[in-house]
């Protein structure tokens, strides 16, 4: 089994994750969401409070790309680590000091950089402290981790090196894309039928040309047990397909559970990358929000985008019976720009919304042989949902 807490982490990422190992359960954690410098952001502190300290070894933590919304949570879990907590490999692609000192992001990563040059903890071991990152020649390679083998997607090398020359241009080309995804999607809870749906997943797909974004640390976590999920960071569609095809050789690689890259931006979840993919889970991390971004006075907002949710739902439409669920969405937060998804005539179209029940735990998923289902932190699992 792997558990999946989509902890809340406003408009960022911030996943605990754990498996079992035999008798043992083993965690990992991919990003610490955006938050103070000091102290840990207050859903990932309320994480640790509930954790008991005999049980705070970690097997790996992820910084998956230097954006704050991922990043800045980490600062405080190294720099003044909770009681017990420990961590055999950090993963951490390193930006060199070249970037513009005040851009959101290059402050956070170049002192994340220092703690992790001072030596205190472990830093890219799986790699011999090189980066970690798809070779162009042989193409994904695996890390064992114990019960748990990870199969690294995304960055290639070719992305981590477009990392530093394309840092400027990608910021400028932020502002112009957002203003696109603002006025993508505005009929799809208006009653919305099949045709809309089509034509909403129809609609020009414009790829992720921000270079952090491109750099994200993304790989599929395989258990033992047959459950497969693909965490997704803010990677580019563009490498996961690459990797993908390279992993699997054709499309329907057969997924238990995806984490949504970018927060389900239309410009990641691209129709080659939901057909690269048969899944039926959807992981969506955020609250709506995306720093200063400009919010529609009704709660209309950039992420998750329509177009990204109507990709997913054509897709795993066509693959499915008629008139059957297909699709679950799980957020980890409940706000205007995630409920919209439970309008009813999405759940006739096949959707299904999941949210948390406490707002302040977010949301915690379990994969046990390949079957989803929500996990209330109890040993036994409440059943399935239908996929
Ligand atoms: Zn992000």
């Amino acid at each position: 089994m792997i558990r999946i807490e989509a902890l809340p982490a406003k408009h960022g990422d911030c996943l605990w994750v754990e498996w079992d190992d035999g008798p043992r359960l083993r965690r990992m954690l991919i990003d610490g969401g955006p938050g103070g410098t000091r102290e840990l952001p207050t859903g990932l502190a309320a994480r640790f409070a509930r954790q008991p300290e005999n049980q705070r070894e970690f097997e790996l933590v992820v910084c998956t790309h230097i954006d704050d919304d991922h990043l800045a949570g980490l600062l405080p879990l190294l720099t003044a680590p909770p009681k017990n907590f420990s961590a055999r490999d950090i993963w951490f692609n390193a930006l060199e000091h070249t970037g513009p000192a005040d851009t959101l992001g290059v402050v956070g990563a170049q002192r994340l950089t220092e703690c992790l040059r001072s030596g205190r903890h472990p830093w890219n071991v799986a790699t011999s402290g090189e980066p970690i990152a798809v070779p162009t020649r042989t193409g994904p390679p695996q890390f064992p981790l114990r019960g748990l083998t990870l199969t690294l997607l995304s960055p290639w090398a070719e992305q981590l090196t477009a990392l530093r020359a394309h840092w400027q241009r990608a910021t400028a080309a932020r502002a112009r894309r957002q203003a696109r995804d603002v006025l993508g999607g505005t009929d799809l809870f208006d009653g919305a039928d099949a045709r809309t749906l089509a034509r909403l997943a129809a609609r020009p797909y414009h790829a992720d040309d921000k270079a952090p974004n491109g750099s994200s640390i993304a790989f599929l976590a395989e258990h033992p047990d047959g459950s497969r999920v693909l965490f997704g960071a803010d990677a580019h569609a563009e490498a996961l397909v690459r990797s993908l095809h390279r992993v699997w050789h054709g499309n329907d690689f057969p997924v238990s559970l995806v984490k949504a890259p970018h927060h389900g931006s239309a410009h990641n979840t691209s129709r080659e990358l939901v057909a690269a993919l048969r899944c039926a889970n959807w992981l969506i991390s955020t609250d709506g929000g995306h720093g200063h971004r400009t919010r529609f006075a009704d709660g209309r907002s950039t992420h998750p985008a329509p177009e990204a949710v109507a990709r997913i739902m054509v897709r795993n439409a066509a693959a499915g019976r008629p008139g059957a669920p297909h699709t679950t969405l799980w957020f980890n937060h409940r706000s205007p720009s995630t409920e919209r998804y439970a309008a009813p005539s999405l759940r006739e179209l096949g959707l299904r919304a999941e949210y948390p029940r406490d707002d302040n735990r977010g949301i915690a998923v379990a994969v046990s042989r390949g079957t989803v289902f929500r996990d209330r932190g109890t040993s036994r699992p409440e059943g399935p949902v239908p996929e």
